[in-house]
């Protein structure tokens, strides 16, 4: 049985004992093993600090926009091979696949391309300079500067590709290096970039570490110029949030955890519309791809009541016609969830929100093409009996599933989308404008992204449910309060912003402001 190394200060160490199981989750059988138990992570995180770190401050921010643009090209060379791999861990079809490595290379080009508009200074001024006294000569303006840290990525199940190499691409184009520690249970993909990424020898030594297996130690040895970005469940964040290293040292944290996104559709909308049908498309889309294991799935669906029954309808008949199975097989358009717990937890929320909701097509393991094990749920809709009820708007059930609410007016609407409190994307559904400005009063606060569907681009959107490396992703409360990506936003996380005062020739000449005038 193939045990999966962590990659350590320039090594490749395997763990000790037999460590966690990873599954093929179409058949269920064990396809390999991981462990980090009896590594010195501290180690680890020392030689990241040390010598990567010293190696990537050395650079510009278009060196190292280079470097993400070779990590870029070295993932894209196995696409297939990760393709292959995804299938058999992760259960994704090839389309959940590709989605995951994809993103992983669009981002790393995305921070590459930004690394070169960056160009070659090491510091960024941050807003134009100040007069601070009566003479003109002394001066003020702020600048970030990299972190001399080192930046440590806990990431969820569900994107081993993508999660990692966007969290990767922002601190390494910030000058800070990367111990990345991938969930167990799909590590296949993560470990197989990491080596691609080894054997390419792309980056410096130390600039990035992995850890195949758990966390272990590894957080009693973070320090204050270290940040951590986690992505994960809320649970886990609020240990991370608590833990005694982070809580002394005011280590950076940042957390994307889960979310109860919503689509409201907009009073306007009739059935049959270009609004309507694009509607239809991407909530089928939310409630399928990755077997609706993604963090911006779409949870909660906001119909207006004169419409409801047709939505139940015509979405039942969307759903029914996705073919579930065996993932490897072309025409198989939604796979098996991750793992036996994850199904497990799947099916406790349903019957949680079955309480408060019925089913109206779903609920349990339903046809499955190609396979006669696996962790399989059917796409589900829930209609709520009570659109008030607690758990409908407080349950994550992360899985194909989605729970429609109808609601009375748009007020109503925008209070029953804030009882999420707090969510990574909600999107609107409408061609009035009156109607959207109302929603983005009632509703942007609560989100980290909104987006506005409407005739005008039913045919140019990816749907809301994709992170866009140019935008923020994150959400407020219960989402994690967290941001990271926005371009050139992202990299604050890793660097830090001081206020330098001196003479004005000496601090444009420091920071690279043209004289008089703005970086
Ligand atoms: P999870 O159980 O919280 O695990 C996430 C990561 O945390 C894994 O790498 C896990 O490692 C690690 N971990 C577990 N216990 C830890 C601890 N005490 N200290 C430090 N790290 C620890 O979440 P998951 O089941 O993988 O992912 C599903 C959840 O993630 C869902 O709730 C989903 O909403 C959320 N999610 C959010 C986003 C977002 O961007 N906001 C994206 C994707 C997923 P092991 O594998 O070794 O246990």
């Amino acid at each position: 049985m193939k045990k999966l190394a962590s990659y350590l200060h320039n090594e490749w160490k395997t763990g000790t004992g037999d460590g966690a199981s990873l599954y093929n989750p179409t058949t269920e059988v064990v396809i390999a093993r991981a462990s980090s138990d009896g590594l010195d992570l501290g180690a680890a995180v020392s030689y990241a600090r040390d010598i990567g770190g010293a190696a990537l401050r050395e650079l510009g921010f278009a060196q190292r926009g280079a470097l993400l643009a070779k990590l870029s090209d070295t993932i894209h060379k196995r696409r297939d091979e990760l393709i292959a791999l995804a299938v058999e861990n992760g259960g994704n079809t090839r389309g959940d696949a590709k989605f995951d490595v994809d993103g992983a290379t669009a981002t790393l080009q995305h921070y590459a391309e930004l690394g070169k508009t960056l160009g070659e200074r090491r510091v960024i001024a941050d807003g134009p300079t100040m007069q601070l006294g009566r003479n003109p000569r002394w001066i003020g303006v702020h600048a970030w500067s990299s972190a001399q840290g080192v930046a440590v990525h806990v990431n969820a199940y569900n994107f081993p590709a993508w999660n990692m190499m966007e969290k990767a691409a922002v601190a390494l184009l910030a000058g800070v290096p990367v111990v990345t520690k991938p969930a167990q249970s799909t590590l296949l993909v993560a470990h197989r970039i990491v080596e691609a990424i080894v054997e390419d020898k792309v980056l410096p030594a130390g600039a990035l570490s992995l850890v195949s297996g758990g966390i272990g130690k590894l957080f009693d040895a973070l320090g204050p110029q270290d940040a951590i970005a986690f992505t994960g469940s809320a649970q886990t964040g609020t240990k991370i949030r608590t833990h005694e290293s982070v809580v002394r040292h005011s280590v950076r944290l940042n957390v994307e955890a889960d979310s109860l996104n919503s689509a409201v559709l907009g009073p306007d909308v009739e059935q049959g519309s270009a609004t309507y049908e694009m509607f239809l498309r991407e909530l089928a889309k939310e409630v399928t791809q990755k077997s609706g294991q993604k963090c911006t799935a779409t949870r909660r669906v906001f119909v207006n009541e004169a419409i409801a029954k047709d939505v139940e309808r015509d979405l039942c008949e969307r759903l029914s016609e996705v073919v579930v199975g065996d993932p490897s097989h072309n025409e198989v358009k939604m796979g098996p969830l991750v793992t036996a717990q994850q199904l497990a937890d799947v099916r406790a929320g349903i019957a949680t929100l079955q309480k408060h909701a019925r089913v109206a097509c779903g609920g349990d393991r339903g046809k499955v093409a190609h396979a006669e094990k696996g962790w399989f749920i059917a796409p589900t809709l829930l209609v709520a009996n009570d659109a008030g009820a607690a758990p409908l708007h407080d349950v994550e059930v992360f899985g194909p599933v989605t729970t429609l609410i109808a609601y009375k007016t748009p007020d109503d609407a925008a209070k029953l989308v804030r009882r999420g409190q707090g969510s990574l994307v909600g999107s609107v559904y409408s061609d009035d404008e009156p109607f959207c400005e109302s929603m983005l009063h009632g509703i942007a606060a609560a989100h980290g992204r909104l987006y506005f569907g409407s005739e005008k681009i039913a045919e140019h959107t990816f749907g809301p449910g994709t992170v866009l490396a140019g935008l923020v992703h994150g959400g407020p409360g219960r989402a994690g309060g967290g941001e990271e990506l926005g371009g050139v936003r992202g990299l604050e996380h890793y660097m830090q912003r001081t206020a330098i005062q001196g003479s004005k020739p000496t601090v444009e000449r420091l920071l690279g402001i043209a004289a008089g005038g703005a970086a």
